[in-house]
């Protein structure tokens, strides 16, 4: 799934994602939480998500009659709003349920577990396909360097790097060398 949107959008495997491209091609309106001050959000609440506790809160998706948008927090880093509204579309792109949604609560009391772990593994494939990782894994980039070439930090590179590290280290065990010569080829 996450491949189709990233064919619609145009992308060959090894570009970066554009979040918010994807959500516009969905007629997902993305709004920061400063833009929703004209609209009854509080500079209270604006100032306690932005400024005084700006870790706890990163972004939403928020149904409107039969419309979706997504609400972000804006004063995170560059990468992880990228990864936050990815995440989003993921729970979009799923179709997970809005029964029981909390606003102003976490992710947890509005998804569930599990549908927490497929929206995260789904930015994941968005942000960083199976078939780059494993291209970069085999030619040894590190963490450093694929979070600059697909726009996201360290830590998510590693979380798309880990499982494909594994296996380019394996397939260089067995074969006694590093870079093993029928490395995946992308367009
Ligand atoms: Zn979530």
């Amino acid at each position: 799934m996450a491949q189709e949107e990233r064919t619609a959008l145009d992308l060959k495997p090894n570009d970066p994602f554009d979040p918010y491209a994807l959500a516009d091609e969905h007629g997902i309106d993305v709004y920061t939480l400063s833009s929703l001050v004209e609209f009854g959000v509080s500079t209270e609440v604006l100032n306690h998500f932005t400024a005084l506790d700006s870790s706890a809160w990163s972004a939403a998706l928020v149904p409107l009659g039969t419309a979706r948008v997504i609400v972000e927090n804006e004063s995170h880093a560059a990468v992880r709003r990228r990864s936050n509204i990815a995440h989003e579309l993921g729970h979009h792109l799923l179709e997970h349920s809005f029964d029981n949604v909390v606003f102003g609560e976490d992710h947890k009391r509005q998804f569930n577990e599990e549908q927490e772990k497929q929206a995260t593994f789904m930015a994941g494939e968005l942000l960083i396909p199976l078939t780059a990782a494993e291209r970069m894994a085999f030619d040894g980039w590190d963490n450093t360097r694929v979070a600059a070439a697909y726009g996201v930090s360290e830590q998510f590179a590693q979380m798309q790097m880990k499982g494909q590290r594994v296996r380019a280290q394996r397939a260089a065990n067995k074969y006694g060398f590093q870079h093993a010569t029928r490395r995946p080829r992308l367009e």
